[in-house]
C-alpha cells in the first residue's frame, strides 16, 4: 500500500489533517524519491504520526451556576529538533483533525525559523465569545489544571492562537504557577511585565509584511502605494495592517466571522486604533466600524476576496479562501498572496495560484514570525533577561530573511519561478528528517 493511502486509512475522519498532509506530500514525496535515506527510515510515515496526543475533560461553572463541560487537547507532534512548541486555540470548531493539521504544519514552520523548537498544537472547543472575564478565567484555570502535567520549559511550551490572547495566557500562567509553585517560561505570549518578549504581539503580522518585503526586493519594488486586502481583525490581522500602513501601502479591507468592511480611502493608523480598541477592549463586532466611519461599507456574511488589490493577506482561519475566491483575485490583478493564517487557502485555491504563477506564500513560511519571537521569548526566559524592542525586531527581520532564502533555495523551478510552497515544505522537512535519522527509531 502506498504511503498516502495508508495515512488516509488511518485518519479517515480528519479532513483538515489529510488536506495538510496532501499539500506537503506533493513536494516531499518526489524529494524523498531522490533522497532514498528518508524512505529507508520511513520519515514521512513517522512525521505524520503524532508522538503523543492528550485529550481531556475541562469542567467549569458559568456565571449562572451551571456546570459546563468542554474538551481539551494537546497534540505533541514532533520533538526531533526541540521541545514541542505551538499555540492553543479556543474556538467551537476545534477538534482533533484541526489540531493535528496545525501541529503538523507547526513542525515544518518551526524548523524553518532555524530555532530549536519541535511542533505541537492544542486548545479546546470552548468559545470565549460572549463569556465574562470571570468565566474565561474559570475555564482557563480548569484547562491548565490538567494541561500543567504535560508541559514544561524543556518539554512543551504552548502559546496563543485564535481565541487565546494575553488575557487567556495570563489566566493559564497564573494557574500553572499556583499548582507547580514555580515561575517558569511554560507559555509564550506573556505580558512584558511578567516574562513576555517585546514585539511578540506584533511578530506574526510584522513578519508577514517583512516576508512580502523580501519578495518585493527580488522584484526591485516596494510596498509604497500598493493596495492590500486583509481578512480577519484579530492579532495577526491588526499588526499586518499596522506594518502595511507604516510601509506606505493602502489596506482597504478587514473582516470578522460575520462579514467584512471595505474602506476605499484606506484604513489609517487612527482607524486601526479604533478597530483594536473595538476588538480587544470592547470585544465588539467589526460592523461597528461603519457607525464610526460611514464612508466605508460593510458586507454581512461575505469575504473580501472580490475587492481589487495587488496583495491579499488572509489572516483569519483555515479554508477561508476557496477556488472561486482565488480566481477572482487573479482576475482582478492580484499578484501576491501571503498567508497570515494557517492553511487559509483551500487545495483548489492553491492550485489556481500555482497555475497562475503568482507569488503565493503558505502560512508555514509567511506567518512564522510569531513562533520565531516565541522562540526568542523562551531564550530570554532562560537568560532571565528581556531584550530591547529593537533587538527583537532585528532578530525577527533576520529570521524572516533566512526563511525567504530557504524557500528560494528549495523552491526554484526550471523556468526560474520561485514556488514558495515547495521551498517551504522541503526546507522545513530536511532539518527535522535529518534529526530524526540521527536520533534512531524513536
Ligand atoms: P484572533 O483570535 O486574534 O483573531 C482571529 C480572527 O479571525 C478574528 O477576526 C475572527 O473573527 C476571525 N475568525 C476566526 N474564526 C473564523 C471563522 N471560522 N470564519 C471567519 N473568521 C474567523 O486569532 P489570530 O489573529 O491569533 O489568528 C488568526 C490566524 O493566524 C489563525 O489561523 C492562526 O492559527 C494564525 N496564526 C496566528 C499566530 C499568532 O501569533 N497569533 C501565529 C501564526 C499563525 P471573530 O472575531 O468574529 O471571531
Amino acid at each position: 500500500m502506498d504511503i498516502i493511502t495508508l495515512i488516509e486509512q488511518k485518519n479517515q475522519s480528519e479532513p483538515e489533517f489529510l488536506q495538510a498532509v496532501h499539500e506537503v506530500a506533493e513536494h516531499i514525496l518526489p524529494y524523498i524519491e531522490k533522497n532514498p535515506k528518508y524512505k529507508k527510515y520511513k520519515i514521512f510515515e513517522r512525521i505524520t504520526e503524532p508522538e503523543r496526543v492528550i485529550i481531556f475533560r475541562v469542567p467549569w461553572v458559568d456565571d449562572a451556576g451551571e456546570i459546563q463541560i468542554n474538551r481539551g487537547f494537546r497534540v505533541q507532534m514532533n520533538s526531533a529538533i526541540g521541545p514541542y512548541k505551538g499555540g492553543l486555540r479556543f474556538h467551537p470548531s476545534v477538534n482533533l483533525s484541526v489540531l493535528k493539521f496545525l501541529a503538523f504544519e507547526q513542525t515544518l514552520k518551526n524548523s524553518l525559523t532555524g530555532l530549536p523548537m519541535g511542533g505541537g498544537k492544542g486548545g479546546s472547543d470552548f468559545d470565549p465569545k460572549g463569556k465574562s472575564d470571570n468565566e474565561v478565567m474559570r475555564f482557563c484555570q480548569s484547562f491548565m489544571t490538567e494541561l500543567y502535567r504535560h508541559i514544561g520549559s524543556n518539554l512543551d511550551v504552548p502559546a496563543g492562537d485564535i481565541g487565546v490572547g494575553k488575557r487567556e495566557i495570563g489566566f493559564m500562567f497564573g494557574q500553572y504557577k499556583r499548582i507547580q509553585n514555580e515561575f517558569t517560561g511554560i507559555l509564550t505570549g506573556k505580558g512584558f511585565e511578567w516574562g513576555g518578549s517585546r514585539i511578540r504581539p506584533e511578530a506574526t503580522g510584522y513578519g508577514l509584511i517583512y516576508f512580502i518585503q523580501e519578495i518585493f526586493k527580488t522584484q526591485g519594488d516596494n510596498l509604497e502605494g500598493k493596495t492590500i486586502t486583509v481578512s480577519g481583525s484579530g492579532n495577526v490581522a491588526q499588526f499586518a495592517v499596522e506594518k502595511s500602513i507604516q510601509c506606505g501601502a493602502k489596506v482597504v479591507t478587514m473582516s470578522d466571522s460575520n462579514g467584512f468592511i471595505y474602506d476605499a480611502a484606506g484604513i489609517t493608523a487612527e482607524k486601526l486604533a479604533f478597530i483594536t480598541e473595538l476588538k480587544e477592549v470592547k470585544r465588539g463586532r467589526l460592523k461597528e466600524y461603519i457607525d464610526q466611519y460611514p464612508e466605508a461599507q460593510y458586507f454581512e456574511g461575505q469575504k473580501p476576496w472580490n475587492i481589487k488589490c495587488d496583495i491579499a493577506l488572509p489572516c483569519a482561519t483555515q479554508n477561508e479562501l476557496n477556488g472561486d475566491d482565488a480566481q477572482k483575485l487573479i482576475d482582478n490583478g492580484c499578484k501576491y498572496v501571503a498567508e497570515g493564517a494557517n492553511m487559509p487557502s483551500t487545495s483548489e485555491a492553491v492550485a489556481i495560484f500555482n497555475a497562475a504563477k503568482i507569488f503565493y506564500v503558505p502560512g508555514k513560511a509567511a506567518n512564522a514570525g510569531g513562533v520565531a519571537v516565541s522562540g526568542l521569548e523562551m531564550t530570554q526566559n532562560s537568560l532571565r533577561y528581556a531584550w530591547f524592542k529593537e533587538k527583537v525586531d532585528d532578530r525577527l527581520h533576520t529570521i524572516i530573511k533566512g526563511i525567504h532564502e530557504t524557500c528560494v533555495r528549495y523552491g526554484r523551478e526550471e523556468d526560474g519561478h520561485i514556488n514558495y510552497e515547495k521551498g517551504a515544505n522541503i526546507g522545513g522537512f530536511v532539518k527535522v528528517a535529518d534529526a530524526m535519522i540521527d536520533q534512531g527509531i524513536v
